[in-house]
């Protein structure tokens, strides 16, 4: 018994190093990536000849690809070796799940879908958690439904389900029109690399760990994520957070963008990375800043 229990604590710690590993090498990679796909763009912007012109799509598209399944990798090893850590900030509810849905509006524009957001008047604006992360969940969610569904619409949904003292408890759904899961793939969804069908899933690409990192992140804020689906006629993906109440004479938003986008500044940029010193500097530039360098703080 005591050899097994033994045994046991070194697989974990095995198991936290390997994600330690994996979480310091993407970080490691994200560097180079931030060189291709910054130098990509600012070709991008050039006057190059159309056969020129496609090959940097190409890179700048295989970039940004690339990148996004580096995040992924990421998000889940830190999630995984419990490294992440949730913020407390003051932030506009209603916003941040309509502006999360917005972001992905072209792409169901372009595929003809109807996309619609609802939020009852019980869900109260202003809240304490992590918007960013709240938005990176609905934003999985519904790029998977979008992904998914040929023809007719994804709805999201938003709703209070109690308000007390130990906070908000928020219910949000995402409902599409799409193709389905079959019943037998459903217990194993939220787990990582889990991919319903692998000919659709190349078709359409992806990890296989957005909804790994879904449940993860909505367990960190202390709800559950579930999914109820029809093949051929749809799936409904819920899951509920608890946030906190904001305190009245809280500030909106911190992290929320400055609105001066257009202001001319002179930058200071502190970068040890040569390509990134060059391509972060070329791109402030053409936003009309001045820019000086320096290798560290
Ligand atoms: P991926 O990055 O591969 O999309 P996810 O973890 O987000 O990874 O999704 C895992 C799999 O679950 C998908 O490959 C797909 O087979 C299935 N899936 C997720 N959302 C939907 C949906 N709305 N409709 C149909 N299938 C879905």
């Amino acid at each position: 018994e005591d050899l097994l229990v033994e045994e046991a604590a070194r697989a974990r710690e095995r198991s936290r190093h390997k994600s330690e590993f994996l979480a310091v090498m993407s970080h490691e990679i994200r560097t180079p990536m931030n060189g291709i796909i910054g130098a990509a763009g600012l070709l991008m912007d050039r006057e190059l000849d159309p056969g020129d012109a496609g090959y940097v799509r190409i890179i700048h598209e295989s970039g940004e690809h690339l990148l996004q399944l580096i995040n992924d990798i990421l998000d889940f090893s830190r999630l995984d070796a419990s490294r992440i850590e949730l913020e407390q900030v003051p932030f506009a509810l209603h916003d941040t799940i309509e502006s999360a849905v917005g972001l992905i509006g072209p792409t169901a524009r372009a595929k003809g879908l109807s996309l619609s957001v609802s939020v009852t008047d019980d869900v109260p604006q202003r809240v304490v958690g992590d918007p960013g992360r709240l938005r990176q969940i609905l934003f999985n969610l519904v790029g998977n439904a979008i992904k998914f569904t040929k023809r007719g619409s994804v709805r999201v949904e938003a709703s209070c389900i109690e308000q007390s003292a130990a906070g908000i408890r928020i219910a949000l759904a995402v409902t599409d029109t799409g193709i389905g899961i079959p019943p037998e793939a459903l217990p194993k969804l939220f787990h990582e690399f889990s991919q319903v069908d692998g000919s659709i899933s190349r078709q359409f690409g992806g990890s296989g760990l957005g909804l790994a990192i879904c449940r993860r992140l909505v367990e960190r804020m202390g709800g559950t994520i579930t999914v109820a689906s029809t093949p051929g006629e749809g799936s409904t993906f819920r899951f509920d957070v608890l946030l906190k109440h904001a305190a009245p004479d809280m500030a909106a938003d911190p992290s929320a963008p400055a609105r001066s986008a257009s202001r001319r500044l002179r930058i200071l940029l502190a970068e040890d990375n040569g390509t990134n010193r060059l391509v972060v500097s070329r791109m402030l530039e053409r936003m009309g800043h001045r820019v000086d360098l320096a290798e560290d703080g």
